[in-house]
């Protein structure tokens, strides 16, 4: 016969100690199955289920309807066959059961039975339910009776507050729940009851009711009786030969998601040990008494070892918070612990929360769980015996004076999770609650750091203790001439002292520059007498966004650009002409085309070299122009010239080095000709020119012209034979076969496994498979290019393969697509304080600099080096500096490569997606299935769409296909506005288009999810 499993009374909420049995949603002898609803209880806080995972039949004795039984005690079995079913009528199981318990440890006296036996004595005929002290938190020993609400004789429901009663950290409510009459005898107001001691009764009918004055024992009597009942267990049946130190007799509150035998709990009480923190050596992990007593030998140590001195005179007894504030503040005295000061300047954030609406001590708490992020193990505690827990949620307690004086501690959750705006609400409630003393006990417990103001009580310096559970105090005082003290205590088991200085150093950034974190509080522009409210260095696509912005809403603003017309790389380097050499490339290669659909004499093109360099330098001209006009009409200032900082207000314009071809940059002049300007704030949009690395022959060939780069590739006088290509990022592979188009041989070297760091793996990958069938290109990765030398017309490039060979490539020029780079020297960042990271201007999601008048945007900050993200980037810095709450979230940011078939991108593929986080799948449908593709023989590619699993949210699309420049808006659409799959399956896609592809994968997504959810 196989053993019976126990179906125990569930722990159901953290204050729960027993439960009763409401129904049995099962009868005696039914198939359980895993997952089974068996019956309800009612808990301290509502009616729930009792869930069983096993299977098999449901066996007696069961507990009776009504009878209360204790978190852990047998209310019923289930066994595996039914001939093993216990039939016997529904019975009461006791209410002791701890089954595990009794035979892990000969220890069984605990305190519980000692105080119902007392109740027993004094209980009134005909009752129904014992009101005990509720614990309402995990230190709660004992709690005093502040008022009954109902009175002797009362008809209680369920549900009825009976009487408020004072713990260690607030006033609370006694809840009943249960029926009856509510009968002494009945614990005085201002008594002490110990936890689970008696303090009313409910009894079955009215004349039952006791109405005399007879009162339950107080703490005193109780507390003095429970200690004869340590020392006599302890001396007939401890097995352990454990001799817990004195202390509280009151067991311990049982562990979240463990047992722990009554013993354990006990000798838990009397040495003040949390449960939670102990690990159980006892049969499935069971928590013994032993484990209780190594878990702690530094604490019991120390608190044996403080002397005591006995002072004359008569002591009053201490309340229960004056208690629990004097046993927190002792065990304290276990950590090893220093001190570490910081002073910051508060006025910026007093004055943003101010403007925010939002309470100083709640910013300071969201600043103190940012500057975490960074320093996460500030949120950690030390756990006994030579244990760490890492925490990743910020839960800050901050002391708050209670009405009537005293301390109380509210702890505002998720700092790290929550808005500010949420954090402010949380804390309103809390600290109302918190001053009245009225605070829940998921509302004080378990703090994972803590915060101490008395800044506001004018205290120029001091230091507070932790206690243990967290690994660091905050202490701020009042701020004086060198700012204010922010003071951390520390425990030196979790952090060491260059942690907490690196911690405070962050903190203090950030409360000196809120603005970084709590968005815009006004206008970025400090006041003073500027030549203009803003100056913009550089006109191509960040700046000149950025500037056109700013003056739509009326700032006086200046665009300071190196060449005759604004557009910058982007117009005269970049995006337009690149696009018109392939728009050539197009036409050419859709000749091919034509014969497919049996359209024939088309196919032989001929390039006019001559012919399309006139339309594309006249696009380029005309768009300057329009560019030039429409900056002038809307009121900026547009001055031609080099400007480079002189202080972190001003600006000199070099106006000496000009170029009048608009063609090209302009070189810098020698600063003979030029003017100072002043400026409130300054955006940096300079942009990244071509990076050419040290290969030798590189720069002799860059003289010569035989390497060409982006900047000056626009010089050819006609489309070259041969073609050396190096580096396979977006530029190198519009290059390379935009000139294959073109009829030239091209060889593609990229030093990397793969091309296209930015793309999507497999859409990169397919690409690359794809332009190598192209016949005169080849793209070779994992090559190192070793020499270049030559002249233009009869270049030799050296390489070596991956068959680790060296290979010579003879071609007429070489592009150097190796990446792009800021010059950021002739800037002179350097009067400014403008940080600098790695060869980048160091700019947060509201383009803001170190320097918080001065911003940058687009290629100077690095990043995705494209013209629409500059774009964004500018406008980010125009609403940052009008005081507007807008960020460039890079997670949205989308680019074609504009080969055939293209690449694009918008959001995250499924490995970004997942590095973040996001529990990420994909589908994906080739365009080979689709009607059109196959029509114009464009059947190339995939398009993939990546959504969030949990909230099916649309989180990328990836594409490679021809038109993807296309395609790639309804993509943008769905990741911008945060659409569903639902959403998208949904649409009506009007056929025969290539957007129907969309709605098909989404409901193909949709339905596997739905599928594989059921499994
Ligand atoms: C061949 C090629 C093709 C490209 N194709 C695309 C594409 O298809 N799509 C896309 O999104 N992006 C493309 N890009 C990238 C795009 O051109 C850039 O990302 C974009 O131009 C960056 O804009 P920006 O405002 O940051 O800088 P820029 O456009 O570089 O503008 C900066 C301007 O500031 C001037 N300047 C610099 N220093 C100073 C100074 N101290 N004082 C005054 N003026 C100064 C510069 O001369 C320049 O005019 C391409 C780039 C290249 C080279």
């Amino acid at each position: 016969m196989s053993e019976a499993y126990v179906v125990k009374m569930p722990q159901l909420s953290d204050t729960m100690t027993e439960g009763v049995i409401v129904s049995w949603e099962k009868n005696l002898g039914d198939k359980i199955e895993r997952g089974d609803i068996v019956a309800t209880v009612e808990t301290d806080k509502a009616i729930m289920d009792v869930e069983v995972f096993r299977e098999g039949y449901l066996s007696g004795p069961l507990s009776a309807v009504d009878s209360t039984i204790e978190v852990g005690g047998a209310i019923g079995f289930i066994v595996a066959t039914e001939a093993e079913i216990n039939r016997s009528d529904v019975a009461a199981v006791p209410v002791e059961t701890e089954t595990a318990v009794s035979e892990v440890e000969t220890e069984s006296s605990d305190v519980a039975p000692e105080v119902t036996a007392t109740v027993a004595q004094a209980e009134p005929e005909g009752t129904v339910s014992v009101i005990k002290m509720p614990q309402l938190s995990d230190t709660m020993t004992e709690g005093i009776v502040v008022e009954w609400v109902k009175s002797l004789g009362d008809r209680i429901e369920r549900g009825t507050i009976v009487a408020q009663v004072e713990t260690d950290k607030a006033i609370m409510d006694v809840e009943v729940f249960r029926e009856g009459f509510l009968s002494g005898p009945i614990a005085d107001v201002d008594s002490v009851i110990p936890v689970g001691g008696p303090i009313a009764y409910l009894v079955e009918t009215e004349d039952q009711v006791i109405r005399d004055s007879a009162v339950v024992a107080s703490a005193s009597t109780a507390a003095s009786s429970a200690l004869e009942v340590v020392s006599s267990s302890s001396a007939s049946s401890d097995t352990h030969q454990i001799q817990p130190a004195a202390g509280s007799a009151i067991p311990a509150a049982r562990p979240q998601g463990k047992q722990a035998t009554p013993y354990a709990r006990k000798v838990a009480g009397q040495t003040g040990v949390n449960l939670d923190s102990v690990q159980g050596s006892g049969p499935s992990g069971v928590i013994v008494a032993q484990d209780v007593m190594s878990s702690q030998p530094s604490a019991i140590a120390n608190v044996s070892a403080v002397p005591e001195v006995n002072v004359p005179g008569n002591g009053r007894p201490m309340s229960a918070m004056e208690k629990a504030v004097s046993h927190s503040m002792s065990s304290s005295l276990s950590m090893p612990t220093f001190n570490v000061t910081v002073n910051a300047v508060p006025s910026a954030l007093i004055k943003a929360s101010k403007k925010k609406g939002v309470s100083v001590t709640v910013s300071i708490a969201k600043a103190c769980a940012l500057a975490m992020e960074k320093h996460p193990t500030m949120n950690w505690c030390y756990q006994p015996v030579d244990k760490l827990v890492e925490r990743s949620q910020v839960d800050i307690g901050m002391a708050v004076s209670a009405d009537g004086g005293g301390l109380v501690v509210p702890v505002l959750r998720a700092c790290e999770s929550n808005s500010l705006d949420q954090l402010n609400d949380d804390w309103k409630g809390l600290l109302d609650r918190a001053r009245k003393r009225r605070l829940s006990p998921e509302e004080y417990a378990n703090p994972t750091f803590m915060v101490s103001n008395m800044g506001m009580l004018g205290v120029s310096y001091f230091d507070a203790i932790p206690t243990p559970g967290i690994a660091a105090i905050l202490a701020i005082a009042s701020a004086g001439p060198d700012g204010m003290p922010l003071t951390i205590t520390a425990d030196h088991r979790v952090v060491n002292g260059a942690e907490v200085a690196l911690y405070l150093n962050t903190l203090k950034g950030l409360i000196e520059q809120p603005d970084t974190w709590m968005g815009p509080t006004g206008p970025a522009i400090p006041e003073g007498n500027w030549d203009y409210d803003v100056v913009v260095i550089g006109g191509g696509p960040g700046g000149e966004d950025c500037a056109r912005d700013l003056v739509a809403h009326g700032l006086k603003v200046a665009m300071i650009n190196d060449s005759p017309y604004p557009g910058g790389e982007c117009l005269w380097r970049g995006c337009i002409p690149s696009k018109a050499w392939r728009a050539a490339a197009d036409r050419i290669r859709d000749r091919a085309h034509d014969e497919h659909l049996g359209v024939e004499g088309t196919t032989k093109a001929k390039l006019n070299w001559d012919k399309l360099e006139k339309t594309r330098r006249h696009v380029l001209e005309t768009r300057g122009d329009m560019a030039l006009k429409t900056d002038k009409g809307v009121k900026i200032k547009v001055i031609q010239g080099f400007a480079r900082f002189e202080d972190d207000h001003t600006v000199f314009v070099d106006t000496g080095g000009n170029s009048d071809n608009p063609h090209q940059r302009a070189a810098i002049g020698d600063g003979s000709q030029g003017e100072k300007i002043s400026f409130g704030c300054a955006v940096i949009a300079t942009g990244a020119p071509p990076f050419v690395p040290p290969i030798p022959g590189a720069e002799e060939s860059l003289g010569t012209g035989g390497i060409l780069t982006s900047d000056t590739v626009w010089g050819l006088k006609s489309a070259p034979k041969r073609l050396g290509v190096i580096g396979g990022g977006a530029i190198g592979m519009e290059m390379a076969q935009i000139f294959q188009d073109f009829g030239c041989k091209v060889k593609l070297f990229e030093g990397q496994e793969r091309i296209l760091a930015e793309v999507e793996p497999e859409i990169a990958k397919h690409l690359t498979a794809v332009l190598n069938e192209d016949p005169n290109l080849e793209i070779h990765t994992s090559v190192k290019v070793k020499s270049i030398k030559g002249n233009p017309g009869a270049m030799k490039l050296v390489y070596t393969g991956t068959d680790d060979k060296d290979h010579t490539f003879s071609c007429d020029y070489v592009i150097m697509a190796t990446g792009k780079r800021p010059v950021l020297e002739p800037l002179q960042l350097d009067k400014t304080g403008v940080a600098v990271d790695k060869g980048m201007i160091k700019a947060d999601t509201r383009s803001r600099t170190s320097v918080p008048h001065i911003f940058a945007v687009g290629d100077v900050v690095g990043g995705l080096m494209l013209a629409h993200t500059a774009g964004q980037q500018g406008r980010v810095a125009a609403a940052t500096i009008l005081g507007e709450d807008m960020q460039y979230n890079q997670d949205k940011d989308s680019g074609v490569i504009f080969t055939r078939p293209e690449a694009a991108f918008v959001g995250l593929s499924v490995d970004q997606a997942k590095a973040k986080g996001i529990d990420a799948v994909e589908v994906k449908m080739p365009m080979s299935i689709d009607a059109k593709a196959m029509i114009t023989n464009e059947i190339h590619g995939m398009i993939k769409i990546v959504a969030d699993k949990s909230t099916r949210r649309i989180v990328g699309v990836h594409y490679l296909a021809d038109h993807a420049d296309t395609l790639i808006g309804e993509g943008v659409m769905m990741v911008a506005g945060d659409m569903t799959l639902d959403q998208v399956a949904e649409a009506i896609h009007p056929h025969p288009t290539q957007t129907e592809m969309f709605g098909e994968m989404a409901r193909r997504l949709l339905s596997r999810l739905r599928r594989s959810k059921r499994k």
